[in-house]
């Protein structure tokens, strides 16, 4: 029997979880890291963005763990774990294909987008290469000394007034933790919801709708050589950063597919569908769905002619969920357990960074005084404002992939708060506890929201008024020159810092 009694427990190993029970041992308290199954393990959620860069590197720096800074850019990645995989991500870029057709480039990039994240290699965003790098953390977070237990099959949480009791079952006999605080980091939320009987919002409500198919591939062709391959070298002149260095989110009817390619061979794909447009055929293998999505798709078909998947395929229900409840007076959800929206513009390892550093200092701050129930309401109401504001982002974007123009302003939003937000870091002006992409704002919000709403029914010939009344309505945080109709939706990295203070 293994019987563990500590401050914290923290149900799942991701890089989420194991980043949290890190800090808290820094921070001298007792933490046991549990998971139910083992590293290294496959894991989806791949594509990090300049603001979970920012916040990695203030946890690094505030919780003094210098090991963890490098991962923070792409250049100090490669520098100092070269042996731990990773891909290079300089931006974000969308394409959009039609039914039937070869994709070709237009003059005015009308079905096209590109957003830079950075201006170099050396500062940009990674992929992360989930298997490896979560291996790497839990390494490390046993070479701390926090006890860890894998291949944990947790069987009873129980609820008390002196904290909590879990018993558990692993194949060298039974397993029981007592710990005053819980956090649930398993990605599920289910570990939690069910004991504390945490309800969860009507599905109807969230926007987004969708579900998905993936795996892990390799021989995936460059998009950057398919385009070329199609209409020559003027289809990538005006790239400013190379469009699979990027998430590459390839649009077609109803939905959207990840590219993600990681310097290993190994490239990230999967389609995200809404479920009415693509219902699942109940005999239809995820497999024969994936090929015969591509087969749809001639451009798409051609960029994975010579791929094959290294692992099995995955096939979800609709991905969309959010609980009403993320945190009480000893117990916490990380944003991933608290609910999901999609990978549509990888908000995930972002926000669940803001909740690490988020949890980290309350840890740091405020665990024995008595305002820590108050702070860890706000820590609740945070994590689910800023799911819900995900939600009407990504699903607004959904609701306009058939109008690539408009959708594309509508993207704007999510980019406008997220370079004001990142620019506000860059230049040492964000506060250490600032809402992710301005979900606290209530002047954006109300902005976005009236903009939304407008998406919803603008036609696709309204869109260059469209994109001049967005540009106007955000005109205060627009520090880029987002939406403006002279780059043809081709957006190099701006920052009003001189390059060596980036
Ligand atoms: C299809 C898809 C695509 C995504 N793409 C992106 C993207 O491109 N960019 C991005 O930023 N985010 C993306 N995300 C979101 C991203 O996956 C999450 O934000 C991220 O993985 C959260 O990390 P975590 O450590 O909190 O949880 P996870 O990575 O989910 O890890 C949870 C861990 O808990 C363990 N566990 C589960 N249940 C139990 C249990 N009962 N007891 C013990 N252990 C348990 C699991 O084995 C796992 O190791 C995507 C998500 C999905 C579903």
């Amino acid at each position: 029997m293994t019987r563990l009694d500590c401050d914290l427990a923290i149900l799942g190993s991701g890089f989420g979880g194991t980043l949290l029970a890190i800090i808290a041992r820094t921070l001298g308290y007792s933490v046991a890291l549990l998971e139910r199954g083992t590293h290294p393990r496959f894991a989806i959620g791949e594509s990090s963005t300049p603001l979970a860069d920012f916040k990695l590197a203030a946890i690094a720096d505030r919780f003094g763990l210098d090991w963890l800074r490098p991962f923070a850019k792409y250049g100090t990645w490669k520098a100092n774990y070269p042996h731990l995989t990773c891909g290079l991500k300089r931006g974000f870029s969308f394409f959009r294909h039609d039914l039937g057709k070869a994709f070709t480039p237009t003059a005015h990039n009308t079905n096209a987008l590109l957003v830079a994240a950075s201006p170099d290699d050396a500062i940009a965003d990674t992929h992360w290469f989930r298997a490896e790098f979560d291996a790497h953390l839990v390494n490390r977070a046993i070479a701390e000394g926090v006890p860890y237990l894998d291949r944990l099959e947790i069987h009873s949480i129980r609820h008390s007034d002196r904290g909590w009791e879990l018993e558990g079952i692993r194949p060298d006999g039974a397993a029981s933790i007592h710990a005053g605080f819980l956090v649930d980091a398993t990605g599920n939320g289910q570990a939690l919801s069910q004991p504390l009987g945490l309800e969860s919002v009507d599905p109807s409500c969230l926007r987004a709708r969708s579900r998905a198919v993936y795996s892990h591939f390799v021989g995936v062709a460059r998009w950057h050589d398919v385009l070329q391959e199609t209409a020559g070298p003027a289809a990538t002149a005006e790239h400013m950063f190379p469009c699979d260095a990027a998430a590459l989110h390839q649009i077609i009817d109803g939905g959207w597919m990840w590219v993600l390619r990681f310097e290993n061979g190994v490239t990230s794909a999967g389609f995200s569908l809404d479920p009415e447009t693509h219902p699942i055929r109940p005999d239809e293998t995820p497999e024969a769905e994936w090929k015969r999505l591509l087969r749809t798709y001639p451009s798409l078909a051609r960029q994975f002619t010579e791929a094959e998947p290294v692992r099995p395929f995955v096939r979800t229900g609709r991905l969309q969920r959010r609980l009403t409840q993320a945190a009480g007076p000893n117990w916490a959800l990380l944003p991933h357990s608290a609910g999901f929206l999609d990978a549509w513009l990888s908000p995930g390892i972002a926000q669940t960074l803001f909740a690490v550093n988020r949890l980290g200092r309350l840890l740091a701050e405020d665990w024995r005084s008595p305002t820590r129930e108050q702070r860890l309401a706000g820590y609740g109401r945070a994590v689910l404002r800023e799911l819900a504001w995900v939600d009407e982002i990504t699903g607004t974007c959904f609701a306009c992939f058939d109008r690539f123009p408009v959708m594309a302003t509508v993207t704007m939003l999510y980019f406008a708060a997220a370079m004001f937000c990142e620019e506000r870091e860059r230049t040492g002006q964000a506060g250490p506890d600032e809402a992710f992409l301005l979900a606290d704002h209530p002047g954006y919000r109300e902005m976005a929201d009236r903009l939304f709403r407008q998406a919803l029914t603008v036609d696709a010939s309204d869109s260059d008024r469209f994109m001049a009344a967005a540009r106007h309505g955000f005109e205060p945080y627009n520090l880029c020159g987002l939406c403006d109709p002279d780059r043809r939706n081709m957006y190099p990295f701006v920052s009003t810092l001189p390059a060596s203070c980036r």
